[in-house]
């Protein structure tokens, strides 16, 4: 107790230092309250109108509202066919009805085909209210977006949802929204977007992370049950033995390796061809089939590779041309029309050809592995990121459907800080601007055993990103903190700008500094923090912890601490000082298995290893880094 006086004391002795030196807390921006707009009520009396003939997800669209809808005020809505039912006023109309359309008994008039296959449009009409959308999501998502836009729902996490319960259901008199979504492939991992309920409320529709059936629209997936580094599989290194040749005589082992194909050889070709066939025909209802390079870069050097490269400028000449002929050879089966053949621009494809255009059904997926996540992927200031830049520039000039695979997350310390919550929004936005028309942010896809870093939170916001990118972002971050911690929202959101602002800072000599994906905790790119500073987040902690919070919000408060706790550790401050290190972190090592975390990076060893040495920063508490002489 007197020690942790003393402590307090200090701390209040050290922040009277900092404001005398002139330090000032970062502070979050002021979030204003939403605008008041004249409403009106949705009484009982309404009906839900529904077309006589909807199914699948149209018919989950008009359940979901009904169902929600008494969930908030107890009023069981009647739901009633189009053709049966004459109009009246007080209707809900849900999907594509005899109500729309240019004829004499029409409510209102929508041009259908600019929906595509997920627009939303939700309008007030007098007192009738219109929920409808493209086929086969949009009325769904329509539905999510009144519940959330007009009556305050949230589906925050798997496990938090927010359904107000009101004794009136108010929405504004006047509702004229139309959106279509830019991106046509939208898709992340961590821990909810495995949910199928969370994932379509926030508009998911990949199916790599999770299976979209027809009552809930489908989604966009891809063949043959992966979506990267496929080569491994469609050119199987079985032929190795008999034909050498079809793979790579690679750029760094120097010989005939099967690291990679030989994208050159014929045989090579009409093997990938055979098994591209095989996995599309697999997977009928899938549209895109991944032809993507194996995860590494010993690319194939034979001369008539390196003659094309030298061509082209670019190890992306030989592989575009080979995935051309696959595209080229899907056109000439009917089954096929709806496929695209995707393919990487990655590592050392990533800079585009000089010569080889894309098919039209080639789709290239370029990814952002080496760039900063302290600065904009377009800072003209961040060198790393400039290069990156420009490879995009010139790729959508060249294609005409541009993804990218982008990264959110630190690889090699999952439940370290990543501050990359202030260019998560003008990322988003860039890549929507130059074209790009589907998205995979890569996040923890381990997060389920290392929730330590905002894994809730982070899919939050990127699933509404991903959906819209010019969102209020600061807002949608204060409902969700303030959902899912409670009274210690604002210590948190106050942690998360700090954080925002003190990365990617200039060093000491002048240089700005850029944070990885593979980064250091321990590296001054990832946070330049003065002492001020963190005696400042250790009270922004405290506070949180001795909150009035449920159980549940503390355990979530103290996981998210756990990558405060990570830097500090990483960095040998407060603490983690040399006198108190082995204790400080027996604790943190005991809190973290507590809370049922059990991986610290990503790969095979990337578990906590049983036994570890204390002295050690956390990064290296893994059965792979963790020195041999403690395993044994
Ligand atoms: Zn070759
Ligand atoms: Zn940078």
């Amino acid at each position: 107790m007197f020690f942790s006086r003393l402590s307090a004391c200090f701390l209040s002795f050290v922040l009277a230092l900092g404001g005398f030196f002139g330090w000032k807390p970062v502070q979050p921006p002021i979030v204003s309250p939403p605008e008041e707009v004249e409403t009106m009520e949705i009484t009982s009396d309404y009906v839900i109108v529904k077309s006589a003939s909807a199914r699948d997800a149209e018919l989950t669209a008009v359940n979901t509202l009904k169902d929600i809808l008494f969930q908030m005020s107890g009023i069981t809505f009647e739901v009633v066919d189009d053709t049966s039912t004459p109009y009246t006023a007080r209707e809900i109309i849900v999907g594509a009805t005899n109500r729309e359309g240019y004829h004499d008994s029409s409510v209102y008039i929508l041009d259908r085909p600019a929906l595509g296959a997920e627009g939303v449009f939700i309008k007030t009409v007098g007192e009738t209210v219109v929920i409808t959308g493209g086929a086969p999501r949009g009325t769904l998502y329509a539905v999510y977006t009144f519940l959330e836009d007009y009556l305050g729902c949230r589906w925050f996490s798997k496990d938090l949802t927010v359904i107000p319960e009101v004794d009136s259901l108010e929405i504004p008199r006047e509702i004229d929204y139309f959106h279509v979504p830019v991106l046509e492939f939208r898709e992340t991992d961590w821990i909810s977007p495995r949910d199928v309920t969370w994932s379509v409320a926030n508009k998911m529709n990949g199916l790599v992370y999770r299976y979209l059936d027809s009552s809930v629209g489908g989604g966009v997936g891809y063949a043959g049950g992966s979506f990267a580094h496929t080569l491994e599989w469609l050119v199987p290194k079985s032929y190795f033995e008999t034909d050498p040749e079809m793979f790579a005589l690679g750029v760094k082992s120097g010989k005939r390796t099967v690291s990679q194909p030989c994208l050159t050889n014929e045989k090579t070709l009409a093997v990938a061809i055979e098994n591209v066939r095989a996995w599309l025909d697999s997977s009928p209802d899938r549209q895109i089939i991944s032809v993507t390079q194996n995860d590494n870069t010993d690319y194939c050097v034979c001369a008539n590779c390196r003659a094309i490269d030298a061509a082209e400028g670019s190890q992306a000449g030989t592989m575009l041309r080979f995935i051309n002929a696959i595209a080229d050879e899907l056109k000439k089966y009917p089954q096929y029309d709806h496929v695209a053949v995707d393919t990487f621009a990655y590592q050392y494809t990533r800079k585009p050809p000089k010569i080889t255009v894309p098919r039209d059904n080639v789709i290239v997926r370029l990814c952002s592995i080496e760039c900063c996540f302290s600065h904009p992927l377009n800072d003209p200031c961040c060198e790393r990121n400039v290069a990156f830049a420009n490879d995009l520039y010139t790729w959508k000039k060249i294609c005409n459907r541009l993804y990218v695979w982008d990264y959110t997350t630190n690889y090699a310390n999952f439940l370290g800080p990543f501050p990359n919550f202030g260019v998560i929004q003008p990322n988003m936005k860039f890549f929507m601007e130059n074209n790009v028309v589907g998205i995979y942010e890569e996040g923890n896809y381990q997060a389920a055993e290392s929730d330590g870093e905002f894994a809730d939170l982070r899919a939050y916001l990127l699933a509404k990103l991903l959906w819209d990118c010019d969102i209020d972002l600061d807002r949608c971050m204060k409902e969700f903190c303030e959902a899912y911690y409670g009274e210690a929202a604002e210590y948190i959101l106050e942690y998360i700008y700090m954080t925002t602002a003190k990365t990617g800072q200039k060093s000491i000599f002048g240089q700005r500094q850029h944070m990885g994906i593979f980064e250091y905790i321990g590296n001054a790119c990832v946070m330049k923090l003065s002492i001020f500073d963190i005696f400042h987040t250790d009270g922004l902690w405290e506070n949180a912890k001795n909150a009035d919070l449920t159980e549940e919000q503390l355990t979530r408060v103290l996981k998210s601490e756990i990558s405060w706790r990570y830097w500090k550790a990483t960095n040998k401050v407060r603490e983690f000082g040399l006198l108190t290190r082995y204790e400080s972190s027996q604790q943190l090592y005991s809190d973290i298995k507590a809370l049922g975390i059990t991986r610290i990076h990503e790969g095979a060893g990337g578990l906590m290893a049983d036994k570890v040495y204390f002295m050690d920063p956390p990064g290296r508490w893994s059965t792979s880094r963790v020195p041999a002489i403690i395993l044994f």
